[in-house]
Order: structure tokens, then sequence, then C-alpha cells
């Protein structure tokens, strides 16, 4: 399902594709704008969109660009009307190394809400979606944006930032599958109870339902890590039995 995406350009030799998805929030997000205030309002609300989504581009680049510092390769962005996922050709297992890359989505989006904030100061009121429809209120709209994406992806919800900084430092004291079994499972007690939380307490269900996603692809790259575990130690069995063949005498011909 992954696969159904449009490219759009490289950066870097790292293609970012839009997922199909992508056209229905966009066509939701402009009908929206639409009925608020006709063609002016849907513009506003596909600029507003398209900013956003930058941020979610600058912050995947983040990861990528700290990835490839590393030497690992980056094939793409992809971008879903729940986020962006940067593809790595692999993850690393150096904790030290994790860390820093997964650090550095969110520093990106701290960044940009530090800029904006020398720039354009603090905003009146924390919304998004209350806010002055002139450049001001665009820059103090961005700013908030950036200080909760930041914010939320820290979130320790294995597989998202926060989820990968936990396991990378339960890695530097555990064997590496252990401290992803802990982080997984601490993530998905962590997104249950915000599926919960988000569904009855705050009754915004597209929260809920992206926490239940969170759920599936925090197990779903655990079981990637086991299924490639076990692949590893049959080679590895495999090796070591192949390393204790007694070499046999090579065959004679007897000359008779
Ligand atoms: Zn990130």
């Amino acid at each position: 399902m992954l696969g159904w995406s449009i490219n759009l350009f490289r950066i870097r030799g790292i293609t970012l594709a839009l997922h199909v998805s992508f056209f229905a929030l966009l066509g939701y997000i402009a009908w929206e704008g639409w009925l608020e205030a006709g063609l002016e309002g849907a513009a506003w609300s596909v600029a507003i969109l398209g900013a956003f989504f930058s941020c979610v581009v600058l912050h995947e680049l983040g990861h990528s660009f700290t990835a490839m510092h590393f030497g690992i390769g980056v094939r793409r962005i992809l971008l879903m009307p729940i986020g962006g996922m940067a593809e790595f050709e692999s993850i690393p297992r150096e904790p030290r190394r994790e860390l820093l890359i997964t650090i550095a989505g969110p520093a990106v989006n701290f960044a940009i809400a530090g800029i904006l904030w020398l720039v354009v100061g603090t905003p009146n009121r924390w919304s998004l979606s209350n806010y002055e429809a002139d450049l001001i209120g665009f820059a103090h709209l961005l700013l908030h944006w950036n200080l909760l994406m930041g914010c939320f992806n820290l979130i320790p919800v294995f597989p998202m930032d926060g989820g990968r900084i936990l396991r990378a430092l339960l890695a530097t004291r555990l064997p590496y599958t252990r401290a992803t079994f802990w982080a997984a499972t601490i993530g998905k007690i962590l997104a249950v109870s915000g599926a919960l939380f988000a569904a009855f307490w705050w009754e915004t269900y597209l929260t809920a339902v992206l926490f239940l996603f969170i759920f599936y692809a925090g197990e779903m790259e655990y079981r990637a890590l086991l299924r490639r575990e076990l692949i590893e130690a049959h080679w590895r069995e495999t090796l070591l039995q192949l390393d204790a063949i007694p070499p046999e005498d090579p065959p004679v011909i007897n000359p008779g």
C-alpha cells in the first residue's frame, strides 16, 4: 500500500514522494477553506497545509542528512497524511548513531520555531485554528506547529522518534533485541493509553486512530527485527556447522 505514491523531486539523491492518500487530505482541506471563505479561503488553507508539510520534509531531511553523514543511504522520503517517513537502507545498531540521527528530526522543528520566535516573537494565543489571517499570524501558526511537531515526536512511543531515542538509550545497557522489545512494549502501553485518552477524553478521533496506527507500526518493526535476527542466527549456525565438518582425505584414484 505504501507503494501508491508519486515522485516529486530529488534532494541530494533522496526522492521526495507523495502518497496518493495525500490528495484526499488536500481536497478535504481545500473544501473546508472554500466553505469558510470561498476561493481565498481554499487558497489560504492549501498554503497552510503546504507550509506544514514543508516543515515535515525539513524534519525528515534532518534525520536523512545525519544518517548520510554516517554513511547510511536514504532511498526516499514518503509524505503521508499522518506525517513523513524517511526510508533508510539500514538502521544503525550503534546506539550513539541512532540517537543522533533520531534527535536531528525534532531538532530541526525546534530550530525553525526558534528562528520564527526571534523574527515575530511569542504568539498572542496558542491555537492551530484561531489565528490572524496575515503574515505575522501565519508565522505564529508555523511556530506553534513546529513546537507541537517537535514535542509530539518526542513522546516515547516506538517507532516514533521518542521511542527510538528510548531504544537507543536502553541499547547502551541491553542487547539490541531486548532494548527494542522494551521500547516497543512501553510504546504500545502509551499508544493504547493515548488512543483511549484521545477518543474518550479529548474526543479527537483522528488522534486516536493515529495512536493505533503507531501501535501497529511499532509491532511490525519489532517483528521485522526478530525475523532478521532469526535469519542471521540461522546463518551463524550454518557457518558453525560448516566449520565443524572434519576435513576428509581427498579421494585417491587407485592407479590399479
Ligand atoms: Zn522524526
